[in-house]
């Protein structure tokens, strides 16, 4: 089970590709992207990489490796992801629509006391969608979506996060409207204690320079999304930069049966509407990534009876339908993800602290 979420886990976004094309500089090419670039001499031909990205004219002062480095792993394309593939929690767009979408779409109506926050918090237990909602917003508001993961911050620009924060927020803003996604925004910014590494207090700082404007354009469109399953472990100072922090819950029944549905329509299947509102009820306090992990096991169930041999030839349409007993025998396998303690821990910091209680 463990390895089967692992793979839920993996946390890469992406967005509408830069297609600025006016006034590049052409950046410092590079052969190996964890090597740093070496200038090239004046009298050397610039040889045209392939793989380096166009510029805007407005990072030409910023690290150029930096900057590459940025728009090639923090800005990805990926699959267009509707409201409707995000089962329940409909508060939660509705705020998106609001706070985000909105304002992203028509920045001219809303500005000055209108102008939306900057920050926006999603939290709850994992596997709620946290990040389908964020995928969701980007493709939404065709903003250009950034995707950050602060163990890369700290590990890969060893000594350097401060400078990449504040690159990210000025690659951000040359691609605006622009989203960035910040995920397990607690290990980050997580409270302030003696024992804190000097390196992880600058990031932090910066991050927080970055997210009250002090440095940037009042009229900038950048949004920042952080998600936490650790809500608890965010600060005063944290929580005032997110002013909206909308709890992402476990899906309520409604939503698990609309996750089965979903996700069973790809194969051959012979469940009948009230089967599939049964397992819904049996599914209580599963999470959507606990569905998901539930529906793919009993999926695998048709392919599990076969010997190799059989698997060597059989012909996909000949597949047994996936039947209740496979359910039912998945649910002795993929047990819930999050205990009822945990909810009431999440329950309570959005009675205290959340926009929707
Ligand atoms: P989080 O970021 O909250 O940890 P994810 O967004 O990564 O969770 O969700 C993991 C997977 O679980 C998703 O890719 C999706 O397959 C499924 N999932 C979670 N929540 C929902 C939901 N509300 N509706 C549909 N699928 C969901």
């Amino acid at each position: 089970v463990a390895s089967i979420l692992m793979d839920y886990r993996k946390k890469s976004l992406g967005g509408r590709a830069c297609s600025l094309n006016a006034n590049f500089v052409q950046p410092v090419g590079r052969s190996d992207s964890n090597v740093l670039a070496v200038p090239k001499k004046k009298s050397e031909p610039a040889a045209p990489a392939a793989d380096v990205l166009p510029v805007p004219a407005a990072l030409a002062d910023l690290d150029s490796h930096m900057v590459q480095q940025i728009m090639r792993e923090s800005m990805h394309k990926y699959k267009p992801v509707t409201w409707d593939d995000i089962a329940g929690l409909d508060y939660a767009k509705s705020t998106f629509m609001e706070t985000i979408i909105h304002p992203l779409q028509r920045p001219d109506l809303f500005k000055g006391i209108r102008r939306p926050p900057r920050g926006v918090l999603l939290f709850g237990p994992p596997g709620t969608g946290k990040t389908l909602i964020a995928k969701c917003i980007a493709s939404q508001s065709k903003a250009t979506f950034f995707s950050i993961n602060p163990s890369t911050l700290t590990s890969k620009w060893v000594g350097e996060g401060e400078k990449m924060v504040k690159t990210l927020f000025a690659v951000a803003a040359a691609h605006q409207p622009a989203i960035i996604f910040m995920d397990e925004v607690d290990s980050l910014l997580s409270q302030r204690s003696d024992s804190e590494h000097e390196s992880s207090r600058r990031i932090k700082n910066e991050f927080f320079i970055q997210l009250d404007g002090a440095v940037t354009n009042e009229d900038d469109h950048v949004v920042v999304i952080g998600a936490t399953n650790r809500p608890q472990e965010l600060d005063e100072a944290v929580r005032r930069r997110f002013v909206r922090r909308i709890y992402v819950s476990l899906p309520v029944a409604k939503a698990r049966q609309l996750i089965i549905q979903k996700l069973i329509q790809q194969i051959h299947h012979n469940l009948s509407d009230a089967q599939i509102e049964e397992l819904a009820k049996l599914t209580e306090g599963y999470s959507g990534a606990d569905m998901d992990s539930l529906c793919r096991y009993a999926a695998m169930q048709p392919l599990r009876a076969l010997t190799t041999a059989q698997i060597d030839v059989i012909d996909a349409q000949q597949l047994p339908a996936v039947t209740m007993t496979d359910f039912t025998n998945a649910l002795q396998h993929i047990s819930k993800s999050v205990s009822a303690d945990d909810v009431k821990r999440y329950v309570s910091w959005n009675q205290t602290y959340g926009i929707e209680r």
